[in-house]
């Protein structure tokens, strides 16, 4: 069944100025902390008598932030996962400001192999406008220990944040490679709408997030991290040889991926989709021509902690016929560095016919796509202009995506 198992964790110590994410500030001593843990492992038993986790090869526990749970609490969900998906790449999200020797040992000792720890910034400042807990020291203390228990350890970085210059984002650059991680995903910050940087900048041109400056960033990025060694994967990941994200890529190869959790996205092929129906009746019947369906898990924290059954879970659904799947993992493939399997290309190009080759004779001509050892790879100027190449494969999908909530 789904190859890919994503738990997504909804507390977080205190809302960071930037994020729009599916967390909520909560103190790690609330009784729902314990309860949701408790009910998503319920939960995780029920997919796993569904047959959703046999062939399982990787899973990752996501937020929030999932070392709120503290030790305990982390180590059973962890191992509730490890007993039973048993998936070779195991990754547990992790803030820095959490993460004390006893909850990175108990993630290791309940079958965890990797970490992804939220750093954003290696300057106090900057951490400080971005709202986070940590501060430069913490982090990299957090850093070292988490390299040094053993786990493959990668970390996120932010670029064209408040305050930060050429030099500091190199110096947080420097310092994270520094601390001898495998693996670095970095991003420019978005500013979304509603939350606390978007009202405190609303009246302020925001300069320091302009394309141009976010262009510079990820360049000089990718120059400072392929210098060290690390390869671009994609278009926001770095990795030491063996240290790719293999759950990650998923993701971007069309593999199918169950999420459990407020909020958490599963993407389903039509048979995978029926059997969560035989467990959730309310599921709507796929229209005619469904190959793909992808699930929002709608059901509130407090609700899904009260009963995780499958059936109680609310979700909105989105159903992909076979063009539309094909653009999409077209417009996901763009974004690898190894770019478009010649296979999909086959395959677009008996759905698409004419219209592929013209889509894709103008990516050439414009730059963004290239052609790489036999492949269709998106340039560096691909990637920065991403919204205009990921949006031309896009639109090959013809029709509306047909959608539901239930
Ligand atoms: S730690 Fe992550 S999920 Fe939590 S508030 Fe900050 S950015 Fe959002």
């Amino acid at each position: 069944m789904a190859s890919a198992l994503y738990l997504h964790i909804p507390f977080c110590a205190r809302k960071c100025a930037y994020c729009d994410f599916a967390s909520w500030a909560t103190p790690a001593e609330d009784p729902l902390v314990d309860a949701y843990a408790r009910a998503l492992g319920a939960q995780l038993g029920e997919a796993a008598s569904l047959g959703f986790l046999e062939g399982c090869e990787t899973a990752y526990l996501g937020g929030g932030t999932p070392t709120l749970l503290g030790a305990q609490g982390l180590g059973t969900l962890l191992k509730r996962v490890a007993d039973l998906a048993a998936p070779s790449e195991l990754t547990c999200e992790a803030n820095p400001d959490s993460l004390c020797d006893e909850v990175l040992l108990s993630a290791r000792d309940a079958g965890a192999t990797r970490l992804s720890i939220g750093v954003q910034s290696l300057d106090d400042a900057e951490l400080a406008e971005l709202g986070r807990l940590h501060d430069a020291a913490c982090a990299r203390e957090r850093v070292a220990a988490a390299v040094a228990s053993g786990l493959d350890v990668s970390v996120d970085l932010m670029c064209a944040t408040p305050g930060q210059t050429h030099e500091s984002w190199a110096r947080t650059l420097e310092g994270a490679v520094a601390l001898g991680v495998g693996h670095l995903s970095v991003y420019p910050l978005q500013i979304e709408e509603g939350t606390a940087l978007d009202r405190r900048y609303a009246d302020d041109p925001c300069m320091w997030n302009a394309p141009e400056v976010q262009a510079e960033r990820m360049t000089k990025a990718q120059a400072l991290l392929e210098s060290h060694g690390y390869a671009r994967y994609e278009v926001a990941s770095y990795a030491r040889a063996g240290k790719a994200c293999r759950h990650n890529k998923a993701y971007w190869t069309g593999r199918s991926y169950l999420g459990l959790g407020t909020g958490a996205s599963s993407m389903l092929n039509l048979e995978e989709y029926l059997r969560l129906s035989t467990a959730c009746p309310k599921l709507p019947a796929p229209p005619g021509g469904a190959v793909r369906v992808r699930l929002t898990g709608e059901t509130g924290r407090r609700e899904l902690a009260g009963d995780a059954r499958l059936c109680a879970q609310s979700f909105s659904l989105e159903f992909l016929t076979e063009p539309q799947a094909v653009a999409e993992d077209l417009m996901l493939g763009a974004r690898l560095t190894e770019g478009l399997d010649p296979a999909l290309v086959s395959r677009a190009r008996v759905l698409f016919g004419a219209r592929l080759d013209d889509a894709v004779d103008d990516l050439l001509a414009r730059g963004l796509l290239a052609e790489k050892g036999g492949r269709l790879a998106p340039t560096e100027q691909g990637w920065l202009l991403g919204n205009e190449l990921y949006g031309a494969l896009w639109d090959l999908a013809p029709g509306e995506v047909a959608s539901a909530s239930c």
